[in-house]
Parts: structure tokens; sequence; C-alpha cells
């Protein structure tokens, strides 16, 4: 296990506080290690951003246990099947970045799923996004998320 952390002694960590359940109106799932947030922001054309977010706090993937792992590999290829099945895309980016170098800025560890539309990369301008739309993107990947067969792995109790 590598251990590097670029979190200040003091740090309010945000994703813990999703966790603790802040923000809910944009989580779309919840299982029993992980859950599925909508980004607060997103790429012009990638409306409906998500990130898959342990529940509990590792700061990168250096740290992250390989059974949890495993977790949020399959949930993050959930939502993008949910994604290509519920929003209007036209294919999924999955991205997960370590240290700054490496384009990480929250220190939680997270992964991106991107939504994308056919000639349109997700890069560029990251601005926030409106709380209602974020909430509208939520309900729609809570819905398609729900229309998927059920998961088949420990993320799948949901309490
Ligand atoms: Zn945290």
């Amino acid at each position: 296990m590598l251990h590097v952390s670029h979190a200040p002694s003091d740090y309010c960590c945000p994703f813990c506080a999703i966790a603790a359940g802040s923000a809910a109106a944009f989580t779309a799932w919840r299982g029993a290690r992980v859950l599925v947030h909508i980004s607060n922001r997103w790429y012009a054309h990638s409306p409906g951003h998500a990130l898959v977010i342990p529940q509990a706090h590792y700061e990168n993937v250096y740290a992250l246990p390989d059974d949890l792992a495993g977790d949020v590999a399959r949930t993050a290829g959930r939502v993008a099947a949910a994604m290509r099945r519920g929003y209007p895309c036209d294919g999924v980016t999955i991205r997960q970045n370590n240290e700054p170098a490496g384009g990480q800025d929250v220190w939680h560890l997270h992964t991106h799923v991107i939504p994308c539309q056919a000639g349109h990369r997700p890069q560029g301008a990251f601005p926030l996004v409106d709380d209602g739309k974020r909430a509208r993107y939520a309900a729609l990947l809570r819905d398609s998320l729900a229309a998927l067969a059920p998961a088949a792995d420990s993320t799948s109790a949901a309490p």
C-alpha cells in the first residue's frame, strides 16, 4: 500500500459530508458501501455527470482496499449503463484522478462517470451547475438505475 496524502490536516471533507447525508437531493443511489452523486460541475455537453464515492474516507486509489475498489468499479459500470439507457448520450467516459498531477482536487477518492455526446469530448470548461438541473438528473439516474437488474454485489443491500 502506498501512503500519499495532499489533504490539509484540518480538511473538512465534502464527500464525507455527502456520505453522512448532506445534499441528498443529488444522490441518485446509495448502497451499503458506495453511493452515486450528481457532480456540482459538468462539461457543457455532459449533463448529469455523476461521481461514484465510497462512503468511508480513502484519499486516493493507492489507499483503497481491493474489495471496495471492486464495488466502486462495478457501480461505475452500472451507472454507465444507466446513463446510456436513460440519458440523452451517445457514450460514457469513466475517469479516476489521483493527486494534483493526476487532476484530483477533492481529497476523497471518487470515480467520474461522464455521459458524452457524439463530437464533444469531455474536456475544457467545467462550470458549476444549477441545483435544479442537478436534482432533475439525480431523479433521472435514480429511475434508470432502478430499471437495471439488481446489482449482484456487496453494494446491493441499500440501508
Ligand atoms: Zn472524505
